[in-house]
């Protein structure tokens, strides 16, 4: 056998000469012209290419509505003032997500209250939602953690009885799909990103799809100061008045923005493909690579893979996820992990949500890296990551 190549971490030479991010946007000359053309038009916000958009984007999410936001937490924002919740009520989410789906319920005056998720999937385990759910529970929010939907199906089970939303979080998710049905179009409402790391990239924008029209005429005046009459429609109609009828947000999403996003959309199909194809070259490679296990993906789901994260079978390495993942990023590997479980942060923290009351996410945080997927990436780019990943497991093999 020939001994280990020298780790770059250790004065080696590394398996890529430049760094290849975790995620990245992938813009072309028809998105560049899409939004030249909107930078010569008469709108800049509010105008024709957010209604485009809108009714773009409800197309591909299988909704009858999508209220476009300024960024996808505007959109969990917009999602929960809808419902008119009230201050001693609760909303259950994961642990394990971006803070930004728990703050959305501290936004609206509710607390969150984190469930647990299944160690394989990291999706929100719907028997931990069973067990935290009280009389004054309203809302949960899945995550579809990764790219994948969550258990719609077992949730509403759970929630449905008891008069409980399901919402959805489905920023990891657009493009992805359940028993054929499009994320979008699974939960109650859906939220979405469209940070240059998400499938579609607008710079920063959101939106948030439901089937229901007075829930989107809500969430379209509490992106707009409350106002219930729009800039567009007043001045085709030719009238000054409007009303401010409950307190809202500037959540807008202006015509630049949406000019992007709306070019990005009709990529979408062939990105989430080619995110896919990458996740094949992954998962193929990693079969062999004793310690390194992709998560689990659940039957009947059509993953969109906007994180590409293993967990680490640490009784194989001598080194922990900090050593796995300082090594990597020497190769020039841009690993990254999601999530640190939200109550562990200090904000969380000093509220008194402590530690250890979520097993599974708990002992995933130790164990989870993110390793770089996007669409621009080519073959190569995917070799390289499964040669660093090979060579630094090699290297740290007990
Ligand atoms: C990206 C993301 C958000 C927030 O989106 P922004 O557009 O960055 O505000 C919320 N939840 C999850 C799970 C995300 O991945």
């Amino acid at each position: 056998m020939t001994p280990p190549a020298r780790l770059a971490v250790d004065g080696g030479r590394p398996v890529r000469e430049k760094l290849l991010p975790y995620g990245r946007q992938t813009v072309d000359e028809s998105d560049i012209a899409s939004v030249v053309e909107t930078l010569r038009s008469d709108w800049l916000t509010t105008g024709p290419k957010v209604q485009e958009f809108e009714a773009a984007f409800s197309q591909v999410a299988g909704a009858a509505h999508a209220v476009a936001v300024s960024n996808g937490t505007a959109a969990l924002h917009t999602m929960l003032a809808a419902l008119g919740l009230r201050t001693g009520d609760e909303v259950i989410v994961p642990a394990m997500t971006f803070a930004a789906t728990a703050n959305a319920a501290l936004y609206v005056g509710t607390s969150p209250v984190f469930a647990d998720v299944d160690p394989d999937t990291l999706l929100i385990s719907p028997a931990s939602v069973s067990e935290k759910m009280s009389v004054r529970t309203k809302a949960v929010i899945a995550v579809d953690f990764a790219g994948q939907p969550a258990d719609y199906t077992a949730l509403s089970g759970i929630a449905a009885s008891r008069g409980v939303r399901v919402l959805a979080d489905a920023c990891h998710a657009l493009g992805g799909s359940w028993d054929g049905r499009p994320v979008g179009s699974l939960a109650e409402m859906s939220t979405f990103s469209f940070h240059p790391v998400k499938h579609v990239a607008a710079g920063e924008g959101g939106a948030i799809t439901c089937d229901d029209e007075a829930l989107a005429a809500r969430m379209r005046a509490f992106r707009n100061h409350g106002i219930t009459t729009e800039h567009g429609r007043r001045t085709a109609s030719g009238t000054w008045f409007y009303e401010m009828d409950s307190l809202g947000f500037n959540y807008r999403l202006p015509d630049i923005n949406c000019a992007l996003a709306l070019s990005q959309l009709g990529k979408l199909k062939q990105n989430v493909e080619r995110r896919q194809q990458i996740a094949l070259i992954y998962d193929r490679a990693f079969a062999s690579i004793e310690g390194v296990r992709p998560l689990a993906t659940r039957p009947g789901a059509a993953h969109a893979y906007h994180i590409y994260v293993v967990k680490l079978g640490l009784e194989c390495f001598r080194v922990d996820r900090a050593g796995f993942f300082r090594a990597l990023k020497a190769e020039n590997i841009g690993v990254n992990v999601h999530y640190i479980p939200v109550p562990w942060h200090p904000y969380y923290q000093r509220l008194g949500y402590g530690r250890g009351s979520w097993p599974a996410a708990e002992a995933a945080y130790e164990r989870i890296l993110t390793l770089p997927i996007w669409p621009g990436m080519t073959d190569g780019d995917a070799d390289s990551v499964v040669e660093a990943v090979s060579k630094v497991a090699a290297a740290y093999a007990r």
